[in-house]
């Protein structure tokens, strides 16, 4: 009711750009850029042709890595306000585009690929959506946690449980401008149980980079009993080299039915 009303006297803008239509403008979603086929299986960097590996996979603690965007333009743009600016609403707008890719990860009876996943198989459905925390003091400064309010959005769409499964026990602070192996280093014993895991976790996080804090979740998971992790965030960060994989075409933004008219255009997402 509060929420209608605030959106009456303060009606969304676009995620990207803040001037045009929620959740994307017109000139935002043509620009957003979507990974897709022809990737890595594993982790879904884009690539010349299907592989099951390849140089920018995460490490061996993930099972597999999706993420609707590149980390560039108006996905970029989108995350920084969901970080830092507090918009919560673009949550509900890349969480609707993380719960399509990883749409066959969702239950079997909702995803129809049961016949294709088999309860082993690398697209079997997940038991649980957890994220990645943020630090108390972190918490504290930014009022809520992006990576819980993506998680909640990609289980509400996936009819799949979210559930606190990680308490992030040091500040590492900023991992911008550490190299790969310094930022696994700066990450060990980062993170601590927080209650037993399901056996197939479902990790969210805003972005993808090295993976370094995603693998340090996934390590602190399997030591607590997981047997699987996988990872799922908004955008994705590439190297040159995969970055030039990447072809331009159609938006999928617009292929998921997430285009203006649809239902998370209108703010109406199931909850
Ligand atoms: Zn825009
Ligand atoms: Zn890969």
């Amino acid at each position: 009711m509060l929420r209608a009303l605030l959106e009456v006297v303060f009606p969304r803008r676009c995620a990207g750009c803040g001037e045009g239509p929620w959740p994307f403008c017109d000139a935002c979603r043509s620009s957003l850029l979507a990974l897709e086929r022809p990737w890595c299986e594993r982790c879904g960097a884009p690539a010349p042709a299907p592989r099951t590996r390849c140089r920018a996979c995460p490490p061996p603690e993930i099972e597999r890595a999706r993420a609707p965007f590149l980390f560039e333009g108006p996905a970029r743009n989108a995350i920084h306000h969901l970080k830092f600016e507090g918009w919560r609403g673009v949550a509900e707008a890349l969480g609707a585009s993380m719960a399509a890719v990883a749409g066959p990860w969702g239950p079997a009876e909702t995803s129809g690929t049961q016949a294709a996943s088999p309860a082993a198989g690398p697209d079997s459905p997940v038991d649980a959506v957890t994220w990645v925390p943020l630090s108390a003091r972190r918490l504290a400064e930014r009022g809520f946690d992006q990576a819980r309010a993506l998680a909640e959005v990609v289980g509400s769409r996936l009819h799949l449980p979210v559930a606190r499964l990680l308490v992030r026990t040091t500040d590492t602070g900023s991992q911008a401008r550490r190299s790969g192996p310094m930022r696994r280093a700066a990450m060990a014993g980062a993170f601590e149980s927080a209650g037993q895991p399901p056996p197939l976790v479902l990790l969210v996080d805003d972005v993808l980079t090295t993976g370094a804090t995603a693998a340090a979740c996934a390590r602190t998971l399997l030591d607590a009993g997981a047997s699987r992790v996988r990872l799922l965030t908004a955008a994705r960060a590439l190297a040159p080299a995969e970055r030039a994989q990447l072809r331009p075409g159609p938006g999928r933004y617009t292929r998921m039915g997430l285009a203006p008219g649809s239902v998370v255009a209108r703010g109406n997402v199931p909850r």
